[in-house]
């Protein structure tokens, strides 16, 4: 007989019903958008807010923001970039002196009527690269003063139309936004693509996703770059989901903006500017990648809590479980482990709640246990049950949360690898685009022939060309118009 194993089947029975109605009700293969909200709301991460197009980041869902802020806030020091902040609020004319910028813009820029001086509108600010380039035209003034380096955490406003995506699309959300100003264009480049690597090692190794990175297209590049570069990570539902762009801005804003600096000539010289950003919609991302039908899986890196102890009660056995709990609590403590002492919750209750908040693992104490100084240890994922010694608890608490990490990698690059297609002909393309699958076709990089496709496809776009693929492909027509190709580019339905 296995040990403990009765007591927890008594109690499973006992609390089904009411652990039932408590957890997801649809399943992710039938309806993906309401088991995902589901999945936010029923696993505490957020809630939909009385203003239309916004959504409430609960405390439970802020500390996974808190842990990625604090990853990426690490590596933005290692750099020597520094935190600053600008103004929410924004004055029109900014917005008129980079013309592609405002042309992008404008139909998702909220603006507020300025009563006093009743001049111009004032915007709320959809990205600062207006606002910071005003302050860079005072900051930089010779050779010496670059790279400037400034980052910025806060939120942006995007009038969306669209409907409201608890993390993935809403009209504000919190996003970091870097801003950087070079003396030289291939200081720029190579930076633009030194902020994507630290995006993609960031999406890989705190959120456990794997992504296809690459430049955007002339038709999906940010309003007023010179390019821009991506991390995309393709969801199970097979859509894709832009995680984290990088820009380099050439000198537009520079020169918009008269923003300047004395060379080591002894000229005046225009610098070259680069922006990137990612967005609380990572915490979508995660929770769309990873979670199951029973709720939250978060990568253990990015969990709140990372352990939760579980005591199984009986009258008789209370003090000597509770005790055995507070000491393996003890043996967890850097980990900060949750201990469920609540006597109002029976242990099947209270096994469902956590799993429905995706805590990467279960520790189980019960009367049998103790017997044999043991205790049963349950990861999230997947649900594999071990019996571990109380003394080897730590050890092999963290050898879990190592191979969690790794495993959800693991388990979703399979699906990324398993859903790349090359396609040849439009045909094909067409019947791929149906399996939603992520195809990878030759393109001419005609804006015109790119709208064509998504209009044909009920909304495939591109979503990058990946490095080192856009000369190989060349040779190659188009997979849609049969004009030589350009390069290779990925295509897919989007977030
Ligand atoms: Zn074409």
């Amino acid at each position: 007989m296995v040990k403990g194993h009765l007591d927890r089947i008594a109690i499973k029975g006992k609390e089904k019903e009411r652990s039932e109605k408590l957890g997801i009700t649809i399943k992710k293969e039938e309806d993906s958008a309401e088991w995902y909200a589901q999945v936010c709301e029923k696993g505490d991460l957020a809630e939909y807010a009385p203003v239309k197009g916004c959504y409430i980041i609960k405390p439970y869902g802020y500390k996974i923001w808190e842990n990625i802020q604090t990853y990426f806030n690490k590596e933005l020091k290692r750099m020597g970039i520094s935190n600053a902040y600008f103004p929410l609020f924004i004055p029109e004319s900014f917005f008129k002196r980079e013309a592609q910028h405002a042309r992008g813009f404008s139909p998702e820029v909220a603006w507020i009527a300025n009563r006093e001086e009743e001049s111009e509108r004032i915007a709320v600010r959809p990205t600062s690269e207006t606002i910071m380039c005003d302050s860079f035209a005072r900051w930089v003034r010779s050779w010496r003063d670059l790279p400037l380096r400034i980052n910025q955490w806060c939120n942006v406003v995007r009038w969306e139309t669209k409907a409201t995506k608890l993390f993935l699309r809403s009209r504000e959300f919190l996003w970091q936004e870097g801003h950087c100003v070079y003396e030289t264009e291939s200081d720029c480049d190579r930076e633009t693509l030194v902020m994507l690597e630290k995006y993609k090692k960031l999406a890989e190794e705190l959120l456990a996703i794997p992504v296809i990175y690459g430049k955007k297209t002339d038709r999906e590049k940010f309003a007023g770059a010179n390019y821009t570069m991506t991390i995309e990570a393709f969801m199970p539902d097979g859509k894709a989901l832009q995680l984290g762009t990088s820009h380099n801005l050439g000198q537009g804003f520079m020169k918009a903006f008269n923003v300047s600096f004395l060379g080591k000539d002894g000229e005046a010289h225009v610098p070259w500017h680069s922006s990137w950003g990612f967005s609380t919609r990572l915490i979508g991302a995660a929770v769309l990648m990873h979670s199951d039908n029973k709720g939250l899986v978060l990568p253990p890196r990015i969990a709140p809590n990372k352990v939760v102890i579980v005591p199984i009660i009986f009258d008789e056995t209370r003090s000597k479980v509770l005790a055995a709990c507070d000491e393996v609590r003890q043996m967890l403590a850097e980990l900060d482990p949750i201990l469920d002492e609540r006597e109002e919750y029976t242990p099947g209750w209270k096994f469902n709640n956590w799993e429905l908040r995706g805590i990467p693992l279960r520790v189980e104490i019960g009367p049998k246990d103790l017997e044999t100084h043991e205790c049963v240890l349950v990861r999230r994922d997947g649900g594999k049950k071990q019996y571990i010694k109380i003394a080897d608890i730590k050890e092999a608490v963290l050898v879990e949360l190592e191979e969690i990490q790794h495993d959800l990698f693991a388990k979703a690059k399979k699906v990324l690898d398993g859903s790349i297609t090359p396609v040849q002909n439009w045909a094909q393309f067409v019947d791929v685009a149906k399996e939603r699958r992520l195809i990878l076709a030759a393109h001419c990089g005609d804006m015109a022939c790119e709208e064509t496709i998504q209009e044909q496809t009920g909304g495939v776009t591109t979503r990058c060309v990946p490095f080192g693929d856009e000369k190989i492909k060349r040779a190659q027509a188009c997979v849609h118009c049969g004009k030589p190709s350009k390069y290779c580019v990925y295509f897919s339905k989007s977030y």
